[in-house]
């Protein structure tokens, strides 16, 4: 599978951060962030892009920032995680039959990738679905995710509106399950509680049996 290089240029914007955190930081990851979990997984879960002092510094999706607390422990209490998350990549967690990527590989400068960004990095999200054999659901975190996703299906948007909660056919035995990102912004203002989190990974889990 083609996966973005350490020093992938194909965004120079995100390009340009990344040598910035470099400078900065020299012992994080600063890199485009691999997928993390099987390919041979049902679940794909698919994010936004890293934080600055999450998953950029850690090299892990959803690591070392407020947003994996929510979503790791969810997984855990799904069944679709083990062992404990303790916000490093060396911490042992384990993913069951489920594998995290994002949208867009590489930090963006405010959390904000642009169209063109997304669009750029689409191919490898096109890539991941394409290698998982057994995939049956893929879960968007968040309208650009969603966005994406039904991009990388050759969907019309409109065909398939973003919705919390919303569970759309989206090619032959493959469904696309909406829910609001799990950032610290959705669940501080109260937009995503923990129960409204729970209740899509709850159903993604009596999809999949
Ligand atoms: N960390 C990620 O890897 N992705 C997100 O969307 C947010 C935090």
């Amino acid at each position: 599978m083609n996966t973005p290089s350490r020093d992938c240029g194909l965004c120079p914007r995100l390009v340009s951060l990344r040598l910035d955190c470099r400078a900065e930081e020299p012992d994080w990851f600063n890199a485009p962030v691999p997928s993390f979990g099987d390919l041979a997984a049902r679940l794909l879960i698919v994010g936004l892009a890293p934080g600055r002092n999450g998953a950029n510094r850690t090299g892990r999706p959803f690591t070392g920032d407020y947003a994996g607390v929510l979503l790791y422990q969810t997984l855990k209490r799904f069944g679709f995680a083990k062992g404990t998350y303790a916000e490093r990549p060396d911490d042992g967690l384990e993913l069951i039959n489920c594998r995290i990527t994002n949208a867009v590989r590489c930090l963006p400068p405010e959390n904000k990738p642009t169209p063109a960004e997304i669009k750029t990095c689409r191919p490898f999200l096109i890539e991941e679905i394409e290698a998982m054999a057994q995939l049956k659901v893929v879960m968007a975190l968040g309208r650009i995710a969603h966005e994406s996703i039904v991009a990388t299906f050759g969907g019309k948007q409109k065909h398939f509106p973003f919705a919390h909660g919303a569970a759309h056919h989206i090619r032959d035995g493959l469904v696309l399950f909406d829910s609001y990102h799990c950032s610290r912004y959705n669940t501080n203002t109260g937009r995503l509680t923990t129960e409204m989190f729970e209740s899509v990974v709850g159903e993604i889990r009596k999809r999949l049996g």
